[in-house]
């Protein structure tokens, strides 16, 4: 399987990121399977990095194989959605952008990709009017909704599967809206759908 992400889909969190891009498209980057963190395992900070930022983030899990899916029948694609966590090493992030290069590393490295438990559509309701949250030790940090994002996830898929084909179990990462920051041991993450605790982990 693979990971899609999406950058830069909330206009809150590019502000507080000082980014003023016009996007045209959506920004769309990959992490790998082995980025994937699930079931509530800790997150172990990495030596490389002494900025880990915490990013939520609605996680669309594609059931269908697809390329070059019509934004008009890309919600045929998808069936499960959780909120999970795309963590970001800011500072490597930080200087590969000044220096024009790719992030992957600051983006893709092992356990970057934290997802919640997966529930169906039918019980979060309108793709684009999901609230999520993310606690952090006990504390709401970020809250969100998928109608605050640029690009809608029917856009996501349609734009991104023009590129790569769609596989089963692949994961789409949607962007995160403002209130990111930096995790340290001991944190405690809880991540919300609605009312629904589906995100439970800490780091160490
Ligand atoms: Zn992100």
């Amino acid at each position: 399987m693979k990971i899609i992400a999406v950058g830069m889909n909330y206009a809150s969190h590019n502000k507080e990121m000082h980014h003023s891009l016009e996007l045209s498209e959506p920004t769309i980057f990959m992490k790998s399977d082995s980025s994937l963190l699930k079931d509530g395992k800790p997150f172990f900070i990495p030596d490389f990095s002494s900025e880990i930022h915490y990013e939520a983030e609605i996680v669309v899990k594609i059931d269908k194989l697809g390329k070059n899916i019509a934004e008009r029948f890309a919600y045929r694609y998808y069936n499960e959605i959780t909120v999970g966590i795309d963590f970001t090493a800011r500072d490597i992030q930080n200087r590969l952008r000044q220096q024009g290069l790719p992030w992957e590393i600051s983006k893709a490295f092992d356990g970057s990709a934290v997802t919640g438990a997966f529930i169906p559509l039918c019980e979060a309701g309108d793709i684009n009017k999901i609230p999520f949250c993310l606690h952090i030790n006990g504390a709401k940090v970020q809250k969100g909704n998928t109608a605050e994002m640029l690009f809608p996830v029917d856009k996501i898929i349609a734009y991104a599967s023009r590129f790569f084909t769609l596989k089963i179990g692949d994961l789409i990462y949607t962007g995160t809206p403002a209130g990111v920051g930096s995790v340290k041991i001991n944190d405690h993450l809880e991540g919300y759908v609605g009312e629904t605790k589906l995100l439970d982990f800490y780091v160490k």
